[in-house]
């Protein structure tokens, strides 16, 4: 018989974080670098552990440079070609990430096989279509709060990856939990996005599209397989400009967060974090 889990499980919108007494004085005050060293390879990271999704929309040389001068990273897509590559000359990160999961089981699974970061999410993705294609899916909020204590319990590492639409699902991955945090949609539709700007009824938009979509497997591998279901979705954004303003406003956000839970480092955020569960975000009256 199959067996329901009723345990109560929450996305980030279900939540907001609980302020606390702090005593910084200014945002400035907040560090956001992290320093890990990882579980099995050894290797040492350095850096604001915010990460570009890796789909070519996103995913590009011209987002990694931006964002390096922010130290955080980009996970560069597939799809570009040795020639590229070579041209770009990235230096190789060696740590082995795995996922995507949602459960601990799985998470201690992948670790004591040889990962180093696990990366957490299933169907919470902007242009994701899994949950309505397959059924299957995990409350990311709740999924990260399960596996970060799963990873840590072994001194692994997990990104969150998927479902942040606004700074603040930033600052509550983090504090759930997450070492690092993967973003895509939040980072489409600038300049240093892949695609041409095009005009619609007035407005500036650029193309977006999930890389299980059919625009993608048109792309890529000359459309979808017969035997699977696209599990992506393509829409137009709002064109944005530079990036340059979205980190800002992302790293921002991410300062305020820990000033207003009293964390002087990013490193502290997950143990000032406690989660009020809300039926409300945010006030509706212009929206
Ligand atoms: P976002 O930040 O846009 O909410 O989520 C980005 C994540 O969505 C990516 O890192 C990746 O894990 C996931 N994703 C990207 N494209 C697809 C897709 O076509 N299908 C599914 N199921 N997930 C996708």
């Amino acid at each position: 018989m199959p067996r329901v889990d009723a345990d109560l499980k929450l996305d980030f919108k279900d939540v907001l974080l609980r302020p606390k007494r702090s005593s910084l004085k200014s945002r400035s005050e907040v560090d956001l670098m992290r320093t890990f060293t990882f579980r099995n390879s050894k290797q040492t990271y350095t850096g604001i552990p915010i990460i570009v999704a890796n789909m070519d929309t996103v995913g590009t040389f011209e987002m990694a440079v931006v964002m390096a001068k922010h130290a955080m990273f980009t996970a560069i897509h597939k799809h570009y070609s040795l020639e590229e590559w070579k041209l770009f000359a990235a230096s190789h990160p060696e740590c082995l990430e795995a996922g995507n999961v949602v459960t601990g089981e799985m998470v201690e699974e992948l670790i004591l096989s040889g990962a180093d970061i696990i990366k957490v999410g299933i169907g919470p993705g902007s242009v994701c279509t899994t949950r309505v294609k397959t059924g299957v899916g995990y409350p990311q909020l709740s999924a990260v709060i399960e596996c970060a204590d799963s990873a840590h319990g072994l001194k692994g590492h997990i990104i969150s990856d998927g479902g942040c639409s606004c700074p603040g699902d930033v600052a509550k991955a983090f504090g759930a939990g997450a070492d690092f945090v993967m973003l895509g949609g939040m980072f489409a539709g600038h300049d240093q996005c892949a695609g041409e700007i095009m005009e619609k009824n007035g407005k500036k938009v650029k193309l977006f599209y999930g890389m299980s979509s059919d625009t993608a497997m048109r792309k890529y591998a000359g459309g979808v397989a017969e035997y699977r279901a696209s599990e992506g979705r393509t829409v137009e954004v709002p064109y944005r400009g530079d990036v340059e303003l979205t980190i800002l406003d992302i790293l921002g956000g991410l300062r305020s967060t820990c000033t207003y839970v009293g964390a002087a480092k990013l490193k502290e955020l997950s143990r000032r974090t406690t989660f009020i569960r809300v039926t409300q975000q945010h006030s509706q009256v212009f929206s």
